[in-house]
């Protein structure tokens, strides 16, 4: 059914934005002090909802979700000013006197299109750096994590500027209608099945987007490190949110023989974080829905089962799993896992673990464990990924300084921090120069030898 609000709710918006209501920077600073308080006063409700939809430990819940977009509207807050103060560019001596400046200005109203995975951060986060730049946004949060949606619709309500934000309830049918309104950008976080979906739609009006995709980021590990401290953060990362995160190792590629040791510390370190019985651990999320748990657990009888393999498809619960001699050709390594099941392919040498690597689409991360600087390197130069993490997969999203963003089918452009002001908003360029004295009359017509040679030396 169509939803005769959707463009009403869009022209709305755009008219406040066009009477310049958003532009203001102290309008866009009470935004994200808004912003901050429905973190701070709704964190709790979210945590329930987020526990409610997936499963997720409170703890968790505020680490990877609410007190992460904590920290980006408080760094946004705090260097606002000086990420859109107007940055002067050199002006060429042939075009002096003269003044040449770049203004970030806002693109307009800017639509948001959430995943389940991490429902609080990933439509958060961009809604930030949005309004940070002053445009007007329309939120639409995943239908499939509904709980956390609504109450994210409810609390953004309630804290936020009506005029300037709305959010937009529903699934693929909402998303849709929604692409058919013109956006001055559309920032997407989801599959890259989806992610075409919503390029080509956005392609009919001409406006830019942000792609947050997924893919299969890999784990190398090498031996001389401290294989247990490497399985630790290996499982840290992978079973976090029950593997249903973007930027999750997908796989180990275990070079020249670490693998037999690797698969030991890596039941340790399962056992260590969430006990004999998963199940049973308040830490342990569940799988979205049916249909996920489904495809996930057509993986669970390839290769060799190191440890889990449990599952129980009315829980939506699988045992956090590590499978070992899978067969780089088999489904489990043909598509992004997003669960689980963590596969380790051995390799002799890290020229191998590179071709496995290429042999994908460019993941969203890519990570080594190593302790020589050589293989940074080559990992850096042979290999390209959104992000590479040495030592440590996730953390980098942590870093404020650091973009976030895939390349090639992991997704187009990044955001965070000073990052988000890029993508948010327009590099206006601005050349300011004097009438007088008319400096331009040697580029006239008509050109003569002397003009000529001016003209060419200045340059
Ligand atoms: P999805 O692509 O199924 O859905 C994402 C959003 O798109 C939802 O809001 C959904 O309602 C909407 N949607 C679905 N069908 C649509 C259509 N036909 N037209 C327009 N919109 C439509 O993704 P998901 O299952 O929610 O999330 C998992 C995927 O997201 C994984 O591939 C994961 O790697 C990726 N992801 C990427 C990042 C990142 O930051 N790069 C973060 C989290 C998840």
């Amino acid at each position: 059914m169509p939803n005769a609000n959707l463009p009403a709710t869009v022209a709305r918006l755009r008219a406040h934005y066009e009477i310049g209501a958003t532009k203001p920077v102290p309008w866009r600073l009470s935004q994200l002090k808004a912003l901050g308080n429905l973190l701070r006063e709704g964190g709790d409700e979210l945590a329930e909802a987020l526990r409610a939809d997936l499963g997720k430990a409170a703890a968790e819940s505020f680490l990877t979700e609410i007190d992460f977009v904590g920290a980006e509207v408080r760094s946004l807050r705090k260097h606002l000013r000086s990420w859109l103060r107007p940055k002067r560019t050199h002006t060429p001596p042939y075009l002096q006197p003269g003044k040449s400046y770049v203004l970030r200005e806002p693109l307009g109203v800017v639509l948001v299109i959430g995943p389940f995975n991490y429902p609080v951060q990933l439509t958060l986060a961009p809604l930030a750096g949005a309004l940070a730049c002053g445009n007007a946004v329309v939120v639409k949060p995943s239908e499939t994590t509904s709980r956390t949606s609504a109450t994210l619709a409810r609390l953004m309500r309630e804290f936020l500027d009506p005029d300037a934000v709305a959010v937009v309830e529903g699934g693929p049918e909402a998303a849709a209608e929604l692409l058919e309104q013109r956006f001055d950008h559309v920032f997407f976080t989801g599959s890259s099945r989806v992610g075409r979906i919503v390029a080509s739609a956005a392609a009919e009006h001409l406006t830019p987007v942000t792609l947050e995709l997924g893919g299969k980021s890999p784990a190398i590990v090498e031996p001389g490190v401290d294989l247990a401290a490497a399985a630790r953060r290996i499982a840290w990362g992978k079973f976090m949110n029950a593997g249903q995160t973007c930027v999750a190792p997908d796989y180990v590629i275990a070079v020249d023989g670490t693998g037999p040791e690797l698969e030991h510390h890596l039941s340790e370190a399962v056992r260590e974080m969430y006990g004999h019985a998963p199940a049973d651990s308040p830490d342990y999320a569940r799988i979205v829905d049916e249909r996920a748990f489904d495809r996930l657990a057509g993986f669970l009888d390839e290769g060799r089962l190191v440890c889990g393999g449990g599952h129980n498809r009315e829980e939506r619960y699988i045992a956090p799993t590590v499978l070992a001699d899978v067969d780089p050709k088999s489904p489990v390594m043909a598509e992004e896992i997003f669960g689980p099941i963590l596969p380790i392919l051995s390799v002799g040498t890290l020229d191998e673990a590179i071709e496995q690597v290429l042999s994908h689409e460019k993941p969203l991360a890519l990570y080594a464990f190593t302790a020589a600087d050589s293989t940074r390197r080559r990992l850096l130069t042979r290999t390209s990924s959104g992000a590479v993490g040495f030592n440590i997969p996730v953390a980098h999203l942590d870093v404020p300084g650091l973009p976030f963003g895939g390349v090639g089918h992991s997704g187009m452009g990044a955001y965070h921090g000073k990052q988000s002001i890029e993508t948010f908003s327009h590099a206006k360029a601005v050349f300011d120069k004097p009438l007088m004295p008319d400096t331009m009359q040697v580029v006239y017509p008509p050109f003569t030898a002397v003009k000529e040679k001016i003209m060419r030396k200045l340059r």
